[in-house]
């Protein structure tokens, strides 16, 4: 056989058509995309440098300084998804040595404390049983204690379907030189969060939540004081891809007149974040966290109606977004979430790390953030309470 000739065949697979079910994404993400985002999207590419490109990537920025209340101009859009966030903010502003503070209430804190790690920064861990909440006093001392650069904690702790208050952390870290950095990639849209008034430094989400775009693309916004810790650093970042030097001037954002080529971005998927970033701003702000809370509040009422029960009891402190009930006794939760899926053409979730076996999280978010929806994923609980119990528990 010479060294020319195909060895391995087309797969079988690929001579069949693609096939993608309808479903009720009403999971912790990716949520249904609406028509108009979808179209957005499949709209024809364009180059990636391209004066047009670069005006969609301006309005992207506008775009996600309303949705984070900021005037930071360091603000734009990875090529990736929340995760690519998440180490974008990390590797940026930690140099390897240097100490970090990361509140653990959830799967995401650790996700964060290991990234951490793995670029050589000294992790402290604030560790606490899914859902639970830190006082202000708590973090202001373990700030004392480790003298952090930077202070992590999860808006939106998806995992547990907490919303945790922001309120009063940003002066703290102020106070004592550290930076502030929230995940707001399950909670952007869904719970207000002012990333200027509330002395947020870095700030990011995600696309494939309440956003209600395709996953794939992660806003992140840094401002001056970010800013000035990442740009005197004296070790450059471990990652190319998402260093700040190259992606501030691929986005327009460094005051060079000039944007260069640093890596190809996911045009098509940014023209759908563009489409999703306009309907939040057609919809308005106020508008979309009244309707979370309004459908939220219908949907806890029906739980509670069936009989279940909500794994975070402050209503005050649910995640409007995604909620979490408790396995209810005598049923096996992976059935559960099997017969849903099977009966309804409906995703819900598990828990995520810690919360597994504690949890099943229901996701109503953006475009499926309707009392319908609820309805629907009502009435199948209803369905699979009546057709799972397991014992007479
Ligand atoms: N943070 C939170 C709070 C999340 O809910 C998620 C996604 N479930 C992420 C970060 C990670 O985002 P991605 O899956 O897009 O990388």
């Amino acid at each position: 056989r010479s060294m020319s000739s195909v060895s391995i065949p087309p797969p079988e697979c690929m001579l069949r058509p693609l096939e993608v079910p309808v479903r009720y994404l009403f999971g912790p993400g990716p949520s249904n995309v609406p028509p108009r985002v979808l179209a957005a999207g499949s709209k024809p590419i364009i180059g990636h440098l391209h004066p047009e490109m670069y005006e969609i990537m301006n309005d992207i920025k506008k775009g996600i300084q309303y949705a984070f209340q900021t005037e930071n101009n360091m603000t734009l859009s990875m090529s990736g998804s929340g995760h690519a966030a998440m180490e974008c903010a990390v590797f940026n502003v930690v140099e390897p040595g240097e100490s970090v503070l990361i509140t653990v209430n959830g799967i995401w804190g650790e996700r964060v404390a290991e990234i951490a790690e793995r670029m050589g920064a000294n992790v402290h861990r604030l560790v606490k049983a899914p859902g639970e909440c830190y006082t202000n006093k708590e973090i202001e001392q373990a700030i004392e204690k480790h003298k952090p650069v930077l202070f992590f904690l999860a808006h939106g702790e998806s995992s547990a379907g907490l919303c945790h208050p922001v309120d009063g952390f940003g002066d703290i870290c102020r106070k004592h030189n550290c930076l502030f950095l929230v995940d707001t990639v399950a909670s952007l849209g869904a719970a207000p969060i002012f990333m200027d008034k509330q002395k947020i430094d870095i700030l990011y989400t995600g696309s494939q939540k309440a956003l209600n775009a395709p996953p794939g693309t992660a806003p992140i916004s840094f401002n001056d004081r970010a800013c000035n810790k990442m740009f005197n650093r004296k070790t450059k970042p471990v990652s190319y891809l998402f260093d700040m030097t190259h992606l501030s001037n691929y986005w327009g954002c460094d005051g060079s007149p000039t944007r260069g080529y640093h890596h190809t971005g996911p045009v098509s998927g940014f023209f759908a974040l563009r489409e999703s970033l306009a309907i939040l701003a057609e919809r308005g702000l106020e508008e979309s966290w009244r309707k979370h809370k309004e459908v939220a509040a219908y949907f806890y009422k029906g739980l509670e109606d069936l009989g279940l029960k909500l794994f975070i009891p402050d209503k005050e402190l649910r995640l409007p977004s995604v909620t979490t009930i408790c396995i209810p006794e005598g049923y096996e939760w992976r059935e559960m979430l099997t017969y849903i899926m099977k009966n309804h053409q409906m995703e819900m979730t598990g828990g995520l790390g810690p919360s597994v076996g504690m949890v099943m999280r229901i996701g109503l978010m953006g475009y499926n953030c309707e009392k319908t929806n609820a309805d629907k994923a009502l009435h199948a609980l209803a369905d699979v309470l009546k057709n799972c119990k397991k014992s007479k528990a």
